[in-house]
């Protein structure tokens, strides 16, 4: 079986072979450093790197080009990204798992987590705590049960959050984070309004995929690995890929990762829209010492780093498993959108959490408003953004503005108009103070007399009450 980008099945474009080959070559070029000079400078037109070229670059210990690195991932994430970061919260709706992933708590043989399902009534009372929150971007999570969790149960949870309008709240995108299914049902979820359609990998080694999912459907390495494809098939061009690092396998990980953007760039046209790095954390019927964060926060890091010069038009995602002062240092290396004020159990937002009930263990416990001071601390814009999405910049349209950095004409005055929103509705006096200072600097700074005009107008507008402004 050879290398073939293009192939649609899992094994022949996440190739075993070409990842050995990969890390071997990167692992005699390590010392190159003309070699990584010259792929650092190549770098600098945001055009990214392929598989091989960064996997050296992962793999070089020089500390002077580690630290090009970091600048060159910080410059590339301020010319797309600028300083906004995007917020999102995740909502558990399910717990139930015939899987038997074995990172994770919510594995069937798991027989004292509480399993639960959150009814429709619920569901209202879950997104209408996470509307006074001010969040306007979820993520749904389940785990796979097609009895206790069909595809007809997160259609119909999908059309309750989007009717749910509490006050000045909405939830404006839905993103969807279920088990590999098929393109029927991807035609379904797309039917239904969704964001982007994210399923991580977890690990690309297939032996060691197969021994982490020894039963249920997930144990399928080339469905799971296909799903992506399936999902495009489907009519969903938004889809998010992400690998669960600390399962000791990060180098080959990596190379997967980058191999799979690659493919889906090659078949589609259109890479993935988003990139999640989770790291293991603790969990419920978790090994601690078999899985605990097998990776440094220094390397963490450098991936989060070479990942944004390999893959610049990629959104990079984090969540709260990382703590605030890892948070801190990837924010500027390149990470784009980030979780605040999350739950990780099913029904954690309306009632306090449970502790035994989690998927894992949050490290960055602040409430959103928290997190939006401590962005604004930053030099952050904290944005609420979804307009993309319900403009229909989605798939290649939304690749091709972002490529030729138009997208930053639409990101920027979004931001500080939904951060204005949140403003009004729902944040701390301070914050509040600290978020119009930041405002009427921002403002200051978009050269459009157009656009300049358009957005003073319309944060005066919010002011009496209206919302939902957009370019
Ligand atoms: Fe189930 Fe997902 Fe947990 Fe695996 S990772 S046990 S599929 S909830
Ligand atoms: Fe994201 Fe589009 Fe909003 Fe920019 S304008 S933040 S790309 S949704």
């Amino acid at each position: 079986m050879d290398y073939n980008l293009k192939s649609l099945k899992a094994e022949e474009f996440i190739h075993d072979g070409e990842i050995r080959d990969t890390l071997r070559w990167a692992e005699e070029h390590k010392s190159d450093l003309p070699l990584i000079r010259s792929l650092l400078d190549r770098a600098e037109d945001c055009k990214g790197l392929t598989h091989r070229e960064a996997a050296v670059l992962l793999k070089c210990e020089d500390e002077e080009l580690r630290q090009r690195m970091y600048a060159l991932a910080a410059r590339i994430k301020d010319r797309f990204y600028g300083n906004r970061i995007v917020l999102f919260a995740p909502l558990y709706l399910s717990n139930y798992c015939i899987n038997g992933c074995r990172y994770c708590p919510y594995h069937g043989q798991n027989k004292h987590i509480p399993r639960k399902q959150l009814s429709q009534e619920e569901i209202v009372r879950e997104v209408t705590a996470l509307q006074d929150m001010g969040h306007k971007r979820l993520a749904l999570e389940t785990g796979e049960d097609p009895k206790n969790c069909p595809i007809e149960y997160v259609l119909e949870s999908i059309q309750t959050i989007y009717g749910i309008h509490h006050k000045n709240g909405a939830i404006r995108r839905v993103n969807v984070n279920i088990a590999a299914t098929t393109v029927e049902n991807y035609r379904r979820l797309k039917e239904a309004g969704i964001g982007t359609y994210i399923l991580f990998q977890e690990t690309y080694n297939k032996p060691q995929y197969e021994y982490l999912h020894p039963t249920g459907p997930k144990s399928d390495y080339a469905y799971h690995t296909e799903a992506h494809d399936r999902a495009m098939e489907g009519g969903i061009d938004d889809v998010g890929l992400g690998v669960l690092f600390g399962l000791n396998l990060y180098d080959y990980d990596f190379v997967g990762l980058l191999m799979h953007a690659e493919h889906l760039e090659a078949v589609h046209g259109v890479g993935p829209h988003t990139i999640s790095v989770p790291r293991l954390r603790r969990a419920d019927d978790i090994d601690p010492d078999q899985f605990d964060n097998g990776i440094s926060d220094e390397l963490f890091e450098k991936i989060v780093a070479i990942l944004r010069i390999a893959v610049p038009y990629t959104g990079l995602i984090i969540s709260t498993r990382e703590s605030q002062a890892c948070r801190q240092r990837v924010l500027k290396l390149g990470v784009s959108q980030i979780s605040g004020g999350s739950r990780t159990s099913v029904g954690g937002y309306a009632e306090d959490e449970e502790e035994d009930s989690s998927q894992f263990e949050v490290s960055d416990r602040r409430t959103l408003d928290q997190v939006v001071s401590w962005l604004l601390d930053e030099g952050c814009i904290p944005s609420f953004c979804t307009a993309c999405y319900r403009e229909g910049r989605t798939g290649d349209r939304f690749m091709t503005l972002c490529k030729s950095g138009q997208i930053v004409n639409c990101c920027h005055p979004n931001a500080l108009m939904t951060l204005k929103e949140y403003l009004e509705d729902y944040a701390a006096p301070e914050t509040r103070e600290k978020g119009l200072r930041l405002i009427e600097r921002e403002t200051e700074k978009i050269t459009n007399p157009k656009v300049k005009e358009t957005v003073i107008r319309h944060l005066h507008d919010m002011e009496g009450g209206m919302r939902d402004f957009r370019f």
